[in-house]
């Protein structure tokens, strides 16, 4: 089972919610699952409202942003990497900026948010690089359920739709779930509640996830997106939320204090700094260019997925 959350992680412990913070560093633009109801110029609704992310940050500029964080925000105990696309489909920028900021910052926790299609590829790469937190967005384990959420699967150069796409999106979430709790890793299931769509599959989605051996689950209200595929559907009400959550199987610990932060949030949950606000101070594609020094990191060169 996955370990319990532990005190000083916001997302993950309730009571921590109030007293400590996270930094996110949007060092992914990239994603490789294309989801109704996203629009790729706004933040991942896995995790975020949908406000427009300030700018996509090189591994380099990612740390200098924790700095300043912690210096206005010294409660800060976790650097999270949560978007804008996917991080496992963006791995150098990713797996570098997790080493940077770890080794500059060691008493922070690392954590980051997924799809999950990738995971198992990375899960002991993160293991190694020290990120002891992490969270999945699951938001089905039926395909045909699925397939009314992921439009478009993109895995090992090929483009999967409709069923086939959900299904291995899937089956690579909870294969990757499963060696993540196995490695220690601390873990939650976020699952996006489309009322109409997956109601009725959230307390599938937390069996599966128990299953995994991860207790944590976060339902998180739909928001919708005007002008992308799905953003004529209708958000939850709050009776709907509360009820599917209220449903979950036994065992399972519904989370309430989520708050769809952006891909840039940093400082205490809810507490005004949704953002660190300056742009985009290191290419849009922050893995290629290293630190401008000519130092090459030991996840620089790593594959990427196709896209
Ligand atoms: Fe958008 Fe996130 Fe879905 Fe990717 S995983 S399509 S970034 S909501
Ligand atoms: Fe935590 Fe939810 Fe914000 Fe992610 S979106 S940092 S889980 S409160």
């Amino acid at each position: 089972m996955s370990a319990h959350p532990v005190a000083d992680h916001p997302c993950f412990s309730a009571a921590a919610a109030g007293r400590f913070g996270r930094v996110h560093l949007p060092v992914a633009p990239q994603c490789n699952v294309t989801c109704s109801y996203c629009d790729r110029r706004y933040d991942c609704l896995n995790e975020a409202r949908p406000g427009v992310c300030a700018g996509v940050l090189t591994p380099e500029a990612a740390v200098d942003r924790v700095e300043r964080a912690l210096e206005a925000t010294p409660a800060i105990t976790v650097a999270g990497i949560a978007g804008p696309g996917d991080p496992l489909a963006n791995p150098d920028a990713v797996l570098r900026t997790l080493e940077l900021v770890g080794s500059r910052f060691p008493r922070l926790h690392l954590c980051l948010s997924t799809n999950g299609l990738m995971l198992p590829d990375y899960v002991a790469d993160l293991v190694s690089l020290g990120v002891r937190f992490l969270t999945v967005t699951m938001n089905a384990v039926t395909p045909r359920v699925g397939a009314q959420i992921y439009r478009e699967v993109r895995w090992n150069g090929t483009v999967l739709g409709g069923e086939a796409g959900a299904g291995r999106l899937i089956e690579r979430q909870l294969a990757g779930l499963a060696a993540a709790v196995a490695r220690g890793m601390t873990c939650k299931v976020n699952t996006v509640l489309v009322p109409d769509v997956n109601a009725a599959e959230v307390g599938l989605v937390a069996a599966a996830a128990l299953q995994a051996g991860v207790r944590l689950i976060n339902v998180i209200p739909l928001l919708p997106v005007p002008g992308c595929p799905g953003g004529g559907l209708r958000p939850p009400t709050a009776a709907e939320v509360e009820r599917v959550r209220a449903a979950l199987p036994a065992g399972a610990i519904p989370l309430r204090h989520c708050r769809r932060c952006r891909a840039d949030a940093a400082g205490l949950l809810g507490g005004g700094h949704g953002c660190m606000g300056d742009a985009d101070d290191g290419g849009r594609d922050g893995g290629g260019d290293g630190d401008g020094g000519g130092r090459q990191g030991r996840w620089q060169g790593r594959r990427r997925q196709p896209q």
